[in-house]
């Protein structure tokens, strides 16, 4: 399998030599050059395996340059310290939800990073190289990384993030970790700065070269097909064997990356009938499925909400969707950026019919209050307790449910990382386990620096493995 690039102007790759590409050449995003496909009698066959021989499976349709034994290893290692089967599925009332926090930092970021992490490590192995993994965080991203990462001797992480901005957890969550090779890095800024910060010393490619930069953002191909896998799970565990039962998905969506993966799942022969994309108040994307215009905003139009995780200005792998509506006609996918970067937006408008009947894609949107509403009622009837982006998934899901098929609702994160919007919609403190309690209680190690590139710039020459 080999991939290409959105925009058509790129040789093709391997899946390993995607791993640490960000962006081809021409600007476009790598996707598959043809997408796999499922039968019904490997999904049966599928039935019994566990997490990681699962992943084992659909990874090996994508990951066609590594033998299988290899990624046997990788996601034994990747899945080895989530507790109990992995991901768990639990119905609170008329949804279900698909347990995909379970990892070290309690967001769904864990499922991809962990097997990024193997990967990667075992990529540079294979070359001999190593890889300084320069990012910006404003919370959940950074954490899945660092832990991810830690302790593996190719790699080193600087992780920008806006020094007073995250919460106490997420402070703890990063800067407890005390690895050589993770540089936790407070800028004096927001977090549009730390990304500048990126994107300056990023974009000067012979810094890059020199100092062995990489990303493992969102658009990175591994973490997009590392996703692939739970969807299929989550069908298998929510339908009878034998059957060809339709199920739909609700997804908290921010950039279009979790969604992505299961819009791809579909296309490679799961039964999935909806795709519910959920945004909170930041609504890019309700707008774009409802209307066929997307209209990304500023940075400084995007709403600071209750669901942060969400807050996205643009989402950076719609260009993958795009490419499959314009049935795969790279030319169209460069002009409608093009008109993107001209005028502010493009207009698919005369598509839209097809993003429901030929892709299944509905959408939605949620607010404060209705983020609340829902933590509260699912608590008051179920007794379980949801994260705040998993409310928004919930609150857009029921009003999608259809009677017969299963509505699955991705747990994107564990109500313990947003304490005070948990204290706020229910009037109690969430409760940590002694493990979670003593990260928050353990010293901290963080680097201040100023908003300034040349500092910067000084801190990773000094600190970069080579
Ligand atoms: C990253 C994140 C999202 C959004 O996922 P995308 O892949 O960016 O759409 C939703 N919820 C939580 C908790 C997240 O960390």
């Amino acid at each position: 399998m080999r991939y290409i690039s959105t925009r058509g102007g790129a040789e093709p790759l391997s899946y390993c030599e995607t791993l640490l590409e960000g962006l081809a050449p021409d600007g476009g995003l790598a996707v598959p050059e043809v997408m796999p496909q499922v039968d019904g009698e490997t999904l049966e066959r599928w039935r019994g395996l566990s997490y990681p021989d699962l992943a084992t499976e659909v990874l090996g349709l994508f990951a066609t340059d590594i033998p299988r034994d290899d990624l046997a290893r990788m996601t034994a290692a990747a899945y080895a310290d989530f507790p109990g089967d992995v991901v768990p599925l639990r119905s609170v009332g008329d949804v279900t939800l698909v347990g995909l926090s379970e990892g070290p930092t309690l967001a769904f970021k864990d499922m991809a990073m962990q097997f990024l992490g193997q990967v990667v490590e075992y990529a540079l192995e294979r070359t001999g190289d190593v890889l300084n993994v320069l990012g910006a965080t404003s919370g959940d991203t950074g954490s899945a990384a660092e832990h991810a990462l830690r302790g593996k001797e190719r790699i080193s992480v600087f992780m920008l993030s806006p020094q007073g901005r995250m919460s106490a957890f997420q402070r703890a969550q990063m800067f407890s970790l005390d690895d050589e090779n993770v540089h936790n890095i407070a800028v004096d800024g927001v977090f549009d700065d730390c990304q500048n910060l990126v994107k300056q010393l990023a974009g000067d490619l012979d810094f890059k070269r020199a100092q062995r930069l990489g990303a493992v953002n969102s658009i990175n191909l591994a973490r997009i097909t590392a996703q692939v896998v739970y969807y299929f799970w989550a069908w298998l565990r929510a339908t009878d064997a034998g059957g060809w039962a339709e199920v739909s998905f609700t997804v908290p969506s921010g950039n279009f990356g979790n969604i992505l993966s299961g819009f791809y799942a579909r296309q490679m022969g799961l039964p999935v009938h909806r795709l519910v994309l959920a945004t909170n108040e930041n609504n890019v994307l309700d707008e774009f499925f409802r209307t066929g215009v997307y209209r990304p905003r500023a940075a400084a139009e995007t709403l600071a909400t209750s669901s942060p995780s969400m807050d996205i200005s643009k989402a950076s792998n719609l260009e993958r969707f795009i490419f499959e509506l314009l049935d795969r006609d790279a030319p169209r996918v460069a002009a409608a950026w093009r008109e993107l970067d001209e005028q502010g937006f493009f207009d698919v408008a005369s598509e839209r019919p097809r993003f429901t009947e030929e892709f299944g894609i509905v959408s939605g949107s949620s607010t404060h209050a209705d983020r609340l509403a829902t933590i509260r009622d699912v608590h008051e009837s179920t007794g379980e307790l949801i994260d705040p982006h998993t409310a928004d998934g919930v609150k857009v899901a029921r009003e999608h449910v259809e009677s017969g098929v299963p509505m699955l609702v991705l747990e994107t994160a564990k109500p313990q990382k947003f304490a005070e919007t948990i204290r706020e919609a229910i009037g109690v403190e969430v409760e940590y386990s002694p493990e979670l309690q003593a990260m928050l209680d353990a010293p901290q190690q963080v680097t201040e620096l100023p908003d300034d590139a040349e500092t910067l710039r000084r801190y990773i020459e000094t600190h970069a493995l080579r």
